[in-house]
């Protein structure tokens, strides 16, 4: 079969969504195109009905006990700003403290950031050099204030999973609330909120071959039941967590997106681990000094984030347009710093600049791989054949002990 460049392999960033997905979706566009919360007619309940089969097929992928846990949202950025600045509000009275780690989601972090100006206390934790936070330093960080733990499950640039089943021990023993941002895990690694005793969890479609556009917040109802107050006022939907009027298409594409990753999951889980196994023997077959990032087991299966060294991102990224991946460095988003979360586990910033995240998803293949495989081990070889540096750490001369011209 052909190959059609560039090739995508940025599933971390959004995956295609499956056509099976647009099929579900299709007949919600123009002929079934009711409002969920008409009450009246036939249009009103033939959606209405459609979502609360959602809620429920959405609730069982996680491990929720119903779905009238789960709020629909606009996309996982607004479920984790509602997890964070809706518990934060709601049990202000009871403490002000809220414990999170270096490398999660920008959409948590900056939530953290507001509150933090609105007067609340913020503990963020360390991660070790393979990306995972130790559950200890949750134990300890825990004060009589503190209200709300957010860790994820999965990090979005290494792939890195963390322990949430022994943290959500160490928070319910502590009466403490567990937000977990599951987007990059759910249906491609274990996730069971009640086995977990997790409390909050946000996930969105477009990152499990749905549409953009969609998300949801699980909010646990019993043992114990986690009350917020809404971030968006209006007709007051969603139990009056959050108001406006549903995306009834998404959410049905949602639905979809989620049943196949329940039957597929684990079938797609084998496959995608296939690739990038077959990927990353491929670059160590051809080249040196290829650093792993992240732990090497606990990681997405999908994930493959390395650096080369001697070889600058932005070359690298040039040379490499056949591929669409992301790159740790900074030119490929609006900062100017490399990659916050390389830099938390220890990457200094030659390396984090010369990180590659590869992100395989179902729609890949074995000869996308290959292709991809190929077209990254001779572009490193090429640049590092023009690099001077590289030729001397290839006569031996160790690079740190030399004195460079300051510039
Ligand atoms: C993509 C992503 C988000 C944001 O989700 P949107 O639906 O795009 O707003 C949040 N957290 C993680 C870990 C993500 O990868």
């Amino acid at each position: 079969m052909a190959i059609k460049t560039p090739i995508y392999m940025d599933n971390h960033a959004t995956t295609p969504m499956d056509p099976r997905v647009f099929e579900a979706m299709k007949p919600w566009f123009l002929e079934t195109f009711g409002n969920a919360a008409s009450r009246t007619h036939a249009y009103g309940w033939q959606a209405e009905a459609a979502v609360e089969d959602a809620r429920d097929t959405i609730a069982d992928l996680i491990g929720a006990k119903t779905g009238k846990e789960i709020v629909f949202t606009s996309g996982a950025t607004e479920s984790n700003n509602l997890a964070l600045k809706g518990v934060a509000e709601y049990y202000a009275s009871k403490g002000n403290h809220i414990i999170t780690t270096v490398i999660e989601h920008k959409a948590v972090l900056d939530s953290c950031k507001r509150l933090q100006k609105q007067g609340c206390d913020v503990t963020y934790l360390p991660v070790g050099t393979d990306g995972i936070v130790d559950p200890d330093d949750v134990k300890k960080a825990i004060t009589d204030k503190t209200v709300l733990v957010s860790v994820m499950l999965a990090n979005n640039e290494v792939g890195t999973i963390q322990p949430i089943g022994e943290i959500g021990k160490i928070t319910r023993e502590r009466g403490v609330l567990l937000h977990c941002d599951a987007v990059q895990g759910v249906g491609k690694t274990p996730f069971d909120v009640t086995e977990m005793n997790v409390d909050l969890a946000s996930i969105t479609a477009h990152k499990m071959y749905g549409p953009k556009g969609v998300g949801a917040l699980y909010v646990r109802r019993s043992k114990p039941r986690v009350r917020l107050v809404a971030q968006m006022d209006g007709g007051g939907h969603e139990r009056g967590m959050r108001s406006g009027t549903l995306n009834v298409t998404g959410i049905v594409g949602f639905e979809k997106a989620c049943k196949i990753m329940k039957e597929e999951g684990k079938a797609d889980h084998e496959r995608i681990l296939g690739m990038r196994e077959r990927l990353h023997k491929a670059i160590n077959a051809k080249l040196d000094e290829v650093i792993l990032n992240g732990h090497a087991e606990k990681r997405l299966a999908g994930n493959l984030n390395v650096s080369f060294s001697f070889v600058e991102g932005e070359g690298l990224m040039m040379a490499i347009k056949d591929v669409a991946v992301s790159s740790g460095s900074a030119c490929t988003s609006a900062s100017l710093e490399p990659s916050y979360v390389l830099r938390a586990m220890g990457l200094d910033e030659e390396l984090a600049h010369s990180s590659i995240r590869f992100g395989i998803g179902r729609f890949n293949t074995d000869e996308e791989i290959d292709f991809v495989a190929d077209l990254v081990t001779g572009k490193v070889q090429k640049l590092r054949d023009m690099s001077p540096l590289y030729e001397m750490h290839k006569e031996g001369i160790d690079l740190k002990s030399i004195q460079w011209a300051a510039h």
